[in-house]
């Protein structure tokens, strides 16, 4: 196993529950390496849950390790696991140490790639914030997650908001995109950007700017769900231009219907349409209605008109306002 090997080892390692590194498996990383990653914080001791292989079978199997606290405070604590030969075998110290990934280490040595401020965690073990990173002429907010293709990640994926402005850093496995409240924003796992040299956690800037570039282009394939303020004006605008553009002799004709009068009518329109729609063109659309035989001044038109007229003056405004 090379120190590459185990870097991408621990980033797997840092999503999936629980996992512990035991005796038997820090003796297969590369030497030395137990100490460096100690010192660099991505590694620390672990609380609790220690195995240890037997040291009497030659399969070596793992066992739960019995911490066995002494009577008093003189003596050191023993060490047992079971062994189906040898049933209880007392084992050393070092063999039942485990060691977990460090994942505050791991955000921390994240943040000092991307040049950006101290994390914070916002859910202890699991969630930080990251501040600010530049991303050509503007900044994005960062956060790092962990385990977030889990069960339970719903309640962290709402610590990210809906705009899908955020990039988010994970150690590997990506959450579903449609588990993301609003737009997905840009999830970069950090065994597909991230190595170790040296000491250090870097991080290739080109893959990270092409992930987030690919996240954006896919939130406006997925179109209007969640458009910020902006977005929403331009889309209506677009609408309106296209019934501008369509604007047909019977809409033209119901309009000047429904107000009865022509100027009326091309002044709603245009209201309506944030465009000019003039007299004329009204005129000659009811003109060609009537050559078509198809204009009818209708007794509907006119029950409608004294129905509305009808309503207090409020009730007239208010069906106007939906209107637009
Ligand atoms: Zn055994």
């Amino acid at each position: 196993m090379t120190r590459a090997d185990l870097f991408r080892l621990l980033l797997v390692a840092a999503d999936a529950p629980g996992s512990l590194f035991d005796h038997a498996e820090v003796s297969r990383w590369p030497k030395g390496a137990l100490d460096d990653l100690l010192r660099s914080h991505l590694v620390r001791p672990a609380q609790t849950g220690l195995t240890a292989p037997c040291p009497h079978c030659d399969d070596g199997h793992v066992e739960t390790v019995t911490v066995v606290e002494s009577a008093d405070d003189t003596e050191k604590p023993r060490y047992l696991i079971c062994c189906p030969e040898s049933l209880k075998v007392e084992i050393d110290e070092a063999m039942c140490r485990g060691w977990a990934v460090d994942l505050d280490g791991l955000g921390a040595a994240l943040a000092s790639a991307l040049a950006v401020s101290t994390p914070k965690p916002v859910v202890p073990g699991r969630f930080w914030r990251l501040g600010r990173m530049q991303l050509r002429d503007t900044t994005r907010e960062v956060v790092f997650a962990v385990r977030l293709a889990e069960d339970d990640a719903d309640a962290l994926m709402r610590h990210v908001g809906t705009g899908g402005r955020a990039v988010v850093f994970v150690p590997h496995r990506l959450p579903d995109r449609s588990r993301w409240p609003g737009r997905a924003p840009a999830v970069i796992s950090l065994h597909d950007v991230a190595a170790m040299v040296d000491d250090n956690v870097v991080l290739d800037p080109q893959a990270v700017i092409e992930a987030i570039d690919e996240a954006d282009r896919l939130a406006e394939l997925a179109g209007g769900v969640s458009l910020d303020a902006r977005g929403k004006k331009l889309v209506r605008a677009q609408v309106k231009a296209e019934i501008k553009a369509n604007l047909t002799d019977e809409m033209l004709v119901a309009a000047y219907q429904l107000h009865g009068s022509f100027d009326k009518a091309a002044d709603a329109l245009s209201e309506q349409l944030e465009t000019d729609i003039s007299r004329d063109k009204v005129w000659r659309a009811v003109q060609r209605a009537k050559d078509a035989g198809t204009f009818e001044p209708a007794e509907d038109s006119a029950s409608v008109g004294r129905s509305v007229a009808s309503q207090p003056r409020d009730r007239g405004k208010k069906i106007e306002r939906y209107s637009k």
